[in-house]
């Protein structure tokens, strides 16, 4: 992923509310390997249940805000993040609910999506047996990944328009 700074991830929102930016708290962006994720996901260490998604979109960041149900899945199963496809304990995993852009979004509409809990898949990815984490095997998850991403932002973002 190519770096980003504070300001430009605070102008690229297409849900959050003023309230939500004004209260966000940033992750350590001096301390990021960039070219060992794809995206960026943080929880918010001030706003427990919130979380964020930065993703340059061609030359253009767009970033969105989820909030995280306070529901857990059943403990003992296996669960499936919608995002990286990882497969890990359902404790891992967690649902998020994202508003939609716009005036729906105003009027409370949202979608929700299961999603790693730390909202970390580019390290969730990277971690694992050897044969699974090859650049090559990385570069083929890395891309759906991202694609599944876009089709979230699409999603967040056409609905401001119906
Ligand atoms: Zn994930």
């Amino acid at each position: 992923m190519r770096p980003v700074t504070e300001e430009q991830i605070r102008g690229s929102f297409i849900n959050a509310t003023a309230d939500e930016l004004e209260q966000m708290h940033m992750p350590g962006l001096h301390e990021m390997v960039w070219e060992e994720r794809e995206f960026l996901g943080w929880r918010d260490l001030r706003a427990p249940r919130r979380g964020y998604l930065t993703h340059w979109r061609g030359d253009e960041l767009v970033s969105f805000v989820v909030h995280a149900s306070q529901a857990t899945m059943r403990r003992g199963i296996v669960a499936m993040c919608s995002l990286c496809h990882s497969s890990q304990p359902s404790t891992t995993v967690r649902m998020f609910s994202a508003r939609f852009a716009g005036e729906r979004g105003r009027r409370g509409s949202t979608m929700g999506t299961y999603i790693c809990e730390s909202l970390s898949c580019p390290y969730v990815i990277r971690r694992g047996p050897a044969y699974f984490t090859t650049p090559e095997e990385l570069e083929r998850r890395g891309g759906a990944m991202l694609q599944r991403l876009e089709r979230i932002i699409d999603h967040v973002a056409d609905e401001a328009r119906r």
